[in-house]
């Protein structure tokens, strides 16, 4: 593959003579993964409301195969939240080290309290208009998907409001049941956030959110690949109604990412770690410590999904997603030279954005 100016600009059996050569043997060259939602990792948290916070969550990504992510919040109070959004913004005009701010991610305050999860109800808000400009503008054109539950007072006429200014819905953390949900997607919402997690499961007199998300044809929905959050038999379901493109593996990752098990803050919710596995007190789970390139190796194994459908399903179909796939999402020629090398330990060696190496894994590690 070769790469100019950032760019992949060809294939070829013929290396130039007058360019540089990065031979990694017989690991392979995979698009640089998309993370749609992430909170943080390494101790970092985007609603820590500081740039320092989301470099240091963009180099740990790199070290994961992860170009691009969303930065995502948690619910918090609401001066918190406009802050989390003006950061946002200012990381994405800056952009960090590692992994690119392909923007951010609303996730709070807009839900129901049934399928709250790891979000304190006690700063959850009316949905308006008012709410949802303000963060708009404190975010400064880095906004670009908003999770809300459908259900919710205005919320249809809302999702097209928000649509229009070209920020994409996702249904969760919420009691929808199956019409409301179809309503809510007819209106131009996008699909169901962590499907199956947070929201109303598929009962067979009541389908709720989840099953009106898994039969919508349109509808994307995210999969957090861990083993916990999903049976391996409901990764295979899901796979069997959305197929290889509808299907974005996220990781949901916290600040615990990447350390010891132990207590952390997710926002406002204390949370606690056991052999990898975030909590709240109360026993929901509370986003993860998943790695992107895990969660592919998990698609791929416990759901039965092909190696090369489970690496698009966190690349290509997150990129096509953002409306960005002309740009990055596959290896292609023109498109920004975002890859990673993965070997067959499954463990990434080196990533690569805009094709400038921000990762390196040392031949003495793991
Ligand atoms: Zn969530």
């Amino acid at each position: 593959m070769l790469v100019e100016k950032g760019r992949i600009s060809a294939f070829t059996q013929t290396p130039q003579a007058d360019l540089p050569i990065y031979d990694y043997g017989d690991a392979a060259i995979i698009p640089g993964l998309i993370d749609l939602h992430i909170h943080g990792r390494e101790g970092c948290d985007v609603i820590d409301c500081k740039v320092s916070s989301i470099e240091t969550i963009s180099c740990s990504l790199a070290e994961h195969g992860v170009t691009g992510f969303l930065a995502t919040t948690v619910t918090t109070d609401w001066q918190q939240t406009l802050n989390a959004m003006s950061v946002i913004g200012q990381a994405y005009v800056q952009q960090p080290s590692g992994a690119q701010v392909l923007g951010g991610y609303s996730e709070g305050l807009f839900f129901s309290e049934v399928h709250k999860g790891a979000h304190n109800q006690d700063y959850f808000l009316e949905l308006s208009q008012s709410h949802l400009e303000a963060m708009i503008n404190a975010a400064n054109g880095s906004l670009k998907v908003v999770a809300l539950a459908p259900e919710k007072p205005g919320a249809n006429a809302l999702i097209k409001f928000l649509t229009e200014q070209g920020i994409r819905v996702m249904l969760g953390h919420c009691d929808a049941n199956y019409e409301q949900t179809q309503s809510a997607l007819e209106h131009g919402a996008c699909g169901g956030v962590h499907v199956f997690n947070g929201m109303r499961g598929i009962h067979h007199r009541d389908p709720g959110c989840a099953g009106a998300v898994l039969m919508n044809d349109d509808a994307l929905v995210e999969v957090i690949a861990d083993g916990v959050h999903l049976h391996p038999a409901i990764l295979q379901l899901i796979y069997k109604l959305k197929g290889p493109q509808k299907i974005a593996l996220i990781s949901d990752c916290i600040n615990a990412g990447g350390l010891n098990d132990g207590q952390y803050k997710l926002g406002k919710m204390d949370v606690y770690v056991e052999h990898g596995v975030a909590r709240t007190a109360s026993g929901s789970l509370a986003g993860s410590t998943l790695t992107l390139e895990l969660a592919v190796k998990n698609m791929h194994q416990l759901g039965s999904v092909s190696l090369l459908d489970a690496i698009n399903m966190a690349s290509i179909v997150p990129a096509q997603f953002l409306n960005i796939a002309d740009q990055v999402g596959s290896l292609a020629a023109t498109k920004q030279a975002n890859f990673a090398i993965l070997d067959s330990n499954f463990t990434i060696q080196a990533t690569y954005v805009k094709g400038q190496r921000c990762f390196l894994r040392s031949a003495n590690e793991g």
